[in-house]
């Protein structure tokens, strides 16, 4: 059973060989492992850190955004050159774990994570953690596991406090049985309102990717919801059991998965930007929509997206075809300056 791995793996990995609690059984497991990573900032990045350092074979890393300047202060993979060339997180993060751990095979996607195609995302994987930092997604995730089974993390960060649960589908609660419905916008605060503590997202991060680690090698996660508040030092776990009426996982509905979206500009919570995504999936020709809009002003365009300023707001199109506004809070004003300058 504990047949010894490769040489070079023996040494990178000796001190989880040494623990009891993994093993060259548990590694192997890990090594085996592959696991989506959705959403790519400060929770994020530090998990895809740590699960590509652990050894877990395969990651998926799916984001939206790029790297800003106000990442810096707590997303610990990315840098000034990153902010400088507007890198997208998911690649910039690619990049850098490939040379963290050549072994592990890192896909990353730059896109949405959402109803439409969170089940593709997740076809092969053992394992999703949750780095997102919106409740519309967590509650799209927690119906596309429970209804394919297969666990999930789930963590959240604001102000000073930070929150984990594991939802191991069929075996415990799931999100909903703790929150029946997401939060109405502007309900709850957000980093961007709140601001966060550079260090819980970090903290959370390592308890989430503890929690996968030990799903992953087979041991049983923590159970019920684990509760920090950094500032005052308070820690807390507090055991609930599953919701006999929960929708979805009793009842096995999955409206969040279901739900078409009745709109395609939506304002990214908490930001002067709006989000247009494409009525349908499609790569844009950066290049080609580059030299079209040379009379508007200068163009960036770093082979993922392309920003440009107009009408008092900045655009970004990246290449599945969504485009964010920033200097805006109004969709209508977004979707007209789209129209204008994109055909869209
Ligand atoms: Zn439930």
């Amino acid at each position: 059973m504990n047949e010894r791995l490769p040489e070079p793996m023996q040494e990178r990995y000796s001190r989880h060989l040494r623990l009891a609690e993994l093993g060259s059984e548990g590694q192997r497991k890990l090594l085996a492992a592959r696991v989506l990573v959705v959403g790519c900032g400060a929770l994020g990045a530090m998990l895809a850190s740590l699960l590509a350092r652990s050894g877990v074979g395969a990651l998926r890393i799916v984001d939206r955004d790029f790297v800003e300047s106000s990442n810096l202060q707590r997303q610990a993979l990315f840098d000034e050159d990153d902010v400088a060339q507007r890198l997208p997180k998911a690649e910039a993060a690619r990049r850098k774990l490939a040379r963290v751990n050549s072994d592990v095979s890192i896909e990353a996607l730059v896109t949405d994570a959402d109803a439409r195609n969170i089940e593709t995302l997740m076809r092969d994987v053992d394992l999703v953690l949750d780095g997102t930092d919106n409740a519309e997604t967590r509650y799209v995730v927690n119906d596309a596991c429970v209804k394919h089974r297969v666990p999930w993390v789930y963590g959240g960060v604001v102000g000073t406090r930070g929150l984990l649960m594991s939802v191991l589908p069929g075996s415990g609660p799931c999100l909903r049985c703790l929150y029946p419905q997401p939060p109405a916008p502007g309900e709850l605060p957000t980093c961007d309102t709140l601001g966060v503590l550079s260090t819980a997202p970090a903290t959370i991060a390592a308890l989430q990717a503890t929690e996968a680690l030990k799903i992953l090698a087979g041991a049983a996660p923590a159970r019920g919801i684990i509760s920090i508040d950094f500032w005052q030092s308070e820690f807390q776990r507090i055991e609930f059991a599953a919701d006999p009426h929960c929708p979805t996982c009793v009842r096995r509905e999955y409206p969040f998965l279901d739900a078409r979206r009745t709109s395609t500009a939506f304002r990214l919570c908490g930001r002067d930007a709006i989000q247009i995504s494409p009525m349908r999936a499609g790569s844009v020709d950066l290049d080609r929509l580059a030299r079209a809009l040379t009379g508007v002003g200068p163009v960036l365009n770093n082979g993922f997206l392309l920003e440009f300023a107009i009408e008092g707001c900045q655009l970004f199109v990246f290449r599945d075809g969504r485009v964010l506004v920033k200097g805006t809070s109004a969709p209508a004003v977004a979707n007209g300056i789209v129209s204008r300058y994109l055909g869209g």
